[in-house]
């Protein structure tokens, strides 16, 4: 019987995701994982926003119906609140779920890892090119655009810092916050996520800095808010994230899955969905033959959509924000924008044009192989 040998570089999001679906095919991959555990090294709180995740507008109940993967959130969270400098508006409704990521047992990867039979092989940095003359294919799952870059498939679009800090204190704990505010972020933003009542991760984004800027940016905003008043930081971590497109998903027997394969969305900067359907897509091409990059069509029509924001964001002024927030409290807009399954990420991103300037949207859509 002729087995089809499968090399997954990197335990994360999309490699197991992929390792579930090429099971279901009889196909047994082996995963490389340079870590020598399962997860992450900073501990934090993600988000599946079902604004974004639309039209599955319920990411858990989606993944699990669509591709059986199975996922348990920490919670569902009910509100969000956006501040800008000098405006605030609050959305409440099953707005999404709050996720465990880092090393603990119910993290995200240590969910997957456990519907997965393959073999893992940890403490194992490898490149594709340790693996080609092995393997009939190798997935490219290792979170990052350096390999991508290399096989000139790479388009990046937004490249942030990401400062973190986990504080002890009093928190809603199904509130999601998130502060806007071009001089503190360059138009990305800042968030706090709860782990429990008394636990929660604050995480704050800039683009387009230097390492070395990075701690200037993240006391300007601990200061700015009171929050070392208000709470205590028990754990600080940081690390760079980058999104950007892919020309293509496979080139010869390499495939790009998760954030490696364009899966990280340019507005928000959330993977965690995309790197689940492109990992089962990237399998299901392996296993039938489908042509990968048709599978993840409707994923990258997505990402071209919310690339309109970008520019728009990265230019908007702290004015812009602060009429913008007032703008979603006009009655009935918030309810539209967050719970109703209405496409909104198309609709928003024509508002955003008539709000901010068309003159600022100058980023043209990218052409896929
Ligand atoms: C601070 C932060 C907050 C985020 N918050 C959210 C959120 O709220 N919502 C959301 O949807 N998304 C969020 N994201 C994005 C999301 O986490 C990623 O898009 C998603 O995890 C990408 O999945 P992946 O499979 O591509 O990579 P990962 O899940 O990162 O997995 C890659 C794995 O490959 C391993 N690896 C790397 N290189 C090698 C190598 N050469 N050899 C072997 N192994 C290797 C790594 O150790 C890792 O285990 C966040 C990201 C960051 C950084």
């Amino acid at each position: 019987m002729f087995v089809v040998k499968v090399a997954i570089i990197g335990a994360g999001v999309s490699g197991l995701s992929c390792a579930i679906e090429l099971e279901k095919h009889g196909i047994y991959p082996e995963i490389f994982e340079r870590n020598s555990f399962i997860g992450e090294h900073h501990p934090h709180v993600s988000a599946f926003l079902g604004l974004i995740t639309r039209p599955a507008a319920d990411p858990i109940k989606y993944i699990d119906k669509e591709f059986g993967i199975k996922l348990k959130p920490l919670k569902k969270f009910r509100k969000v609140i956006h501040y800008s400098p000098n405006n605030q508006v609050s959305v409440s409704g099953p707005l999404g779920y709050f996720m465990i990521r880092g090393k603990e047992e119910n993290s995200v990867k240590n969910q997957l890892c456990r519907q997965v039979k393959s073999q893992i092989h940890l403490n194992s940095f490898v490149q594709p090119e340790d693996l080609e003359r092995d393997f009939d294919y190798v997935v490219v799952a290792d979170g990052h655009w350096a390999i991508p870059t290399r096989y000139g498939i790479w388009q990046e679009v937004m490249r942030t810092w990401v400062s973190g800090g986990i504080f002890e204190g009093d928190f809603e704990n199904d509130t999601l916050k998130m502060w806007l505010d071009n001089q503190l972020t360059k138009g990305v933003y800042i968030y706090l996520a709860p782990y429990s009542k008394k636990k929660a991760v604050i995480a704050h984004v800039v683009q387009n800095i230097g390492h070395e800027d990075l701690n200037g940016y993240w006391y300007r905003f601990l200061e700015s808010h009171g929050i070392l008043k208000e709470y205590d930081m028990i754990e600080y971590w940081e690390r760079p994230h980058h999104a950007g497109t892919v020309t293509t998903n496979r080139v010869g027997k390499i495939y790009f899955a998760g954030a490696a394969g364009g899966g990280v969305e340019p507005f928000l900067g959330f993977g965690q969905f995309n790197a689940v359907i492109s990992g089962v897509m990237v399998a299901r091409s392996i296993a039938q033959g489908t042509d990968v990059n048709l599978l993840l069509k409707d994923l990258h029509k997505k990402s071209q959509q919310l690339i309109t924001f970008r520019p728009l964001l990265n230019t908007a002024t702290n004015d812009d924000y602060d009429r913008l927030l007032g703008i979603m409290k006009t009655p009935g807009l918030r309810s539209m924008v967050y719970r109703t399954d209405i496409d909104m990420i198309k609709l928003l991103s024509n508002g955003l044009k008539l709000v901010l300037g068309e003159s600022k949207n100058q980023v043209s859509s990218t052409k896929r192989r």
